[in-house]
């Protein structure tokens, strides 16, 4: 049967493959048959692909078929955390919009997946108001401790330690305005660059309420377009799954790449949107491009 022209499952998954952390009490094995083999075609896929056990996996963006129930999520999170093993990590971006920020309560905005994830047993959210990220593993808490407040995609934030670890991405839905790794290797470049603030209050420790203000990612709308390109230069591949499509990539080598872009041509990270303040007022405080 193949994989990519199957719809979103429904439940699947023996119990035989769960690892330490396990689903939530509530949910239970069902159907065990031909589609489970299926499902862990991904885990073999991802392994052939170069991801090892113990290793580091980068999970972004969210599921594209729009009827994947949350068992469907599970039978996804129970399948990559076989794939990293009990001695892998997990890492995914559980940004949130702003306005209110409760650690243990504020739901992911990064889509469905990320929301399940977040809430799976033994994952660790990092404190970040606006870009926290979700990260199962041994080393989860040492992972989220140092989530820059203030510059939260710099090289040692979580996502920044993804690449150091030489991790893989597998990028849920292929659209790469949800790759924040981009955002990682430009900023990784000393530039002047806009500043737009987020307000948010946040809920800390002992109950008390702060209003505090957060700086905001780059614009990512370039990013849309990159699927193809990153694809040709052999730093992407592309993968369908029951879950929909997906790209896997090195960390490392997408950070090293946006890095380059951002040094030698970064207006190619301009969206070129009338009505985007930011990239505007980026392209303000640009060198002026070379005569050619
Ligand atoms: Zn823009």
């Amino acid at each position: 049967m193949n994989a990519a022209r199957l719809k979103c499952i429904g439940r699947i998954g023996p119990a035989g493959a769960l690892t330490a952390a396990g689903p939530p009490r509530s949910i239970r094995p069902s159907i065990i048959g031909s589609r489970v083999l299926i499902v862990h075609m991904l885990r073999e896929q991802l392994h052939k692909l170069g991801l090892c056990e113990g290793g580091w996996l980068g999970v972004f963006g969210d599921v594209e078929a729009a009827d994947c129930g949350e068992a469907a999520l599970d039978d996804l999170i129970v399948e990559l955390v076989a794939a990293v093993g009990r001695n892998g990590h997990i890492l995914v971006p559980a940004f949130t919009g702003g306005a209110q920020f409760d650690r243990e309560k504020t739901p992911a905005a990064t889509g469905r997946f990320a929301e399940r994830f977040r809430r799976w047993p033994g994952v660790v959210r990092s404190p970040h108001p606006t870009h926290s990220v979700a990260v199962l593993g041994p080393a989860a808490r040492e992972i989220v401790r140092d989530h820059d407040v203030y510059l939260p995609f710099r090289p040692e934030t979580p996502l920044g330690q993804l690449a150091a670890k030489d991790g893989k991405v597998l990028l849920l839905g292929g659209d790469h305005r949800a790759n924040v790794l981009i955002h990682v290797g430009r900023l990784s470049v000393e530039r002047d660059r806009p500043v737009e603030w987020i307000n948010v209050e946040t809920v800390l420790e002992f109950g008390g309420r702060r209003r505090r203000r957060y700086v905001a990612a780059p614009c990512d709308g370039s990013y849309a377009f990159l699927g193809e390109e990153l694809e040709m230069a052999g730093l992407a591949r592309q993968m369908d799954s029951p879950w929909g499509r997906m790209a896997y990539m090195s960390a490392r080598r997408i950070v090293d790449w946006a890095a380059g872009v951002e040094r030698n041509s970064p207006r190619r990270f301009l969206c070129g949107r009338a009505d985007c303040r930011w990239c505007a007022d980026l392209e303000k405080r640009l060198p002026p491009p070379p005569i050619s």
